[in-house]
């Protein structure tokens, strides 16, 4: 093996290796043991923390907190609590008769030591979450959580070390150095989330130990409105779907593709519902969060500047305050296909609008760019519906509403190409981090036997029967 020793966490990672046959071995009780504790931290002890630490990281306002961030964590618990029997079970299946006196089975086996990197939008639930499907699945895990949200990153490494031993589950805070040098570790399984630049260092470090990975990245999520759909209702949710969290979330509804002929229907109810959620001044809406760093104030800002150079109509909004890293809901129509917000993910409360004459070139439009994590269509049209999701790909869709396909943990979660490798959630996230392990089992005697060699012209004859029968 390597010598990793000046690694600064080679003796943590090896405090794990060394313990990870254990925790392998734990009972699904055990486990469950391990995930109540950890549902109970953010569920009780630490609940009023875990708002005031998002709070100062994000102005997130209590109820999204509590909805996006610790019901999703206390959601996936209680599906993993749920189905972790069942899913732990041997998977019998049969075995083809050319191979009559063997038996033959599945286990998810855990992979072992696993790395958890995890991105500022949602700190502790695209922390945590990953961790429960680790847990269930019998794993050790390493956490390094985003340095962008320093508070809730100090609160997650007080609530890990409160719940877990360090030879189990451990978080490292720090920078990118931090990551850096856990990367170049020998980690069984690797779970990013985070942006698609990343995503390709994590999968080339992860190549040099040919470790699995999962990556959760981003990119530009498009959404579709055609004639049919019920335009107000559709405002209702894409603004809601778009504005909360300041619009920093990975599928969040990034750029809109309307029909020609009900933009301007579209654009007076997104006034509307705007105005309803956040007030006439969102500045002063206890209901509207914040940019999470300087930097990422300064990117959206030149992303409403390029637009301004580009004559884009500001619909509305427009208005920033650089001290208290507010940016207003902002609409914008009549954009250059080669505007920055066009180009570039704007994980931030900016909606460009686009408009199409009939639903082939909103398509073709879709296809010409990166395949998305979550793609939405509003439509009351079946053939619409069927034309849109046969002819694109995207890591989910929600069909008259936007974000709820993450909700349910009964659905894989995750994107396609430069949103994303494997699935996330519920039975997903346990398969993730688990080695599906093939096991066949010999009984006294096998036919496989008879054509064992020497071989001779009966068994030459025995092979022909087996290809053309069995
Ligand atoms: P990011 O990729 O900049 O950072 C994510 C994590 O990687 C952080 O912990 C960071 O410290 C670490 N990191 C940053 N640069 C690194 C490097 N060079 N080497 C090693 N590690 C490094 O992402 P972010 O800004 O924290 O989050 C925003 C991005 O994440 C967006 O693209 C968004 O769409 C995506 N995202 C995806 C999901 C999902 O579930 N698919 C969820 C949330 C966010």
């Amino acid at each position: 093996m390597k010598d990793y020793k000046d690694n600064p966490y080679f003796k943590l990672f090896s405090t794990q290796k060394n313990n990870h046959y254990n925790v392998a071995q734990s009972r699904v009780r055990d486990r469950k043991k391990k995930l109540d504790a950890l549902k109970y931290a953010i569920e009780v002890t630490y609940r009023e923390e875990i708002i005031e630490a998002l709070q100062k990281d994000l102005g997130k306002p209590r109820v999204e907190t509590e909805l996006t961030e610790i019901y999703q964590i206390v959601s996936e618990i209680k599906f993993a609590k749920r189905n972790l029997n069942h899913w732990t079970q041997k998977h019998k299946v049969s075995t083809p008769i050319s191979m009559l006196g063997a038996s033959s089975y599945y286990i998810f086996e855990p992979k072992g030591v696993c790395l958890i990197i995890s991105p500022w939008n949602f700190p502790f639930n695209l922390t945590f979450g990953p961790l429960v499907s680790a847990i269930a699945a019998g794993n050790t895990a390493i956490i390094k959580p985003s340095e962008m949200t320093p508070n809730s990153s100090a609160l997650m490494a007080k609530i890990v070390e409160d719940v877990f031993e360090e030879n189990e589950i451990a978080l490292v805070e720090g920078e990118v150095e931090t990551s850096s040098q856990l990367l170049k570790l020998p980690f069984n399984h690797i779970f990013f989330t985070g942006s698609p630049q990343v995503g390709k260092i994590v999968m080339k470090a992860a190549a040099e130990h040919l470790t699995s990975v999962t990556l959760e990245l981003g990119g530009k999520s498009p959404t579709i409105i055609d004639k049919t759909a019920n335009i107000d209702k559709a405002a209702k949710k894409i603004v809601w779907g778009k504005f909360m969290n300041a619009g920093q979330i990975c599928i969040c509804p990034d750029y809109i593709l309307i029909d020609k002929s009900v933009k301007t229907k579209f654009l007076a109810s997104c006034k509307k519902w705007l105005h309803h959620y956040f007030s006439e001044n969102p500045q002063t809406s206890k209901s509207y969060g914040r940019i999470v760093t300087d930097k990422h104030f300064q990117r959206l800002n030149s992303y409403l500047e390029n637009a301004k150079q580009l004559n884009a109509t500001f619909e509305v909004g427009g208005q920033t305050d650089a001290d208290s890293k507010y940016i207003e809901p902002t609409i914008i129509s009549d954009l250059k296909l080669e505007s920055t917000l066009l180009e570039e993910e704007i994980f931030g409360p900016i909606m460009p609008i686009l408009t199409y004459n009939n639903l082939d070139e909103a398509i073709a439009y879709i296809n010409s760019k990166e395949r998305p994590l979550a793609l939405y269509i509003f439509s009351k049209s079946k053939a619409d519906i069927k034309q849109i999701i046969n002819n694109t790909r995207a890591g989910g869709t929600c069909i008259n509403n936007t974000h709820i396909h993450y909700a349910n943990h009964n659905l894989p979660f995750g994107g396609i190409n430069n949103s994303g490798i494997g699935k996330s959630h519920g039975f997903f996230g346990f398969k993730a981090f688990s080695n599906q392990r093939a096991v066949v089992k010999q009984h006294t005697f096998g036919v496989t036997e008879l054509l064992f060699p020497p071989y001779s012209s009966l068994k030459e004859k025995l092979a022909k029967l087996t290809v053309k029968w069995f």
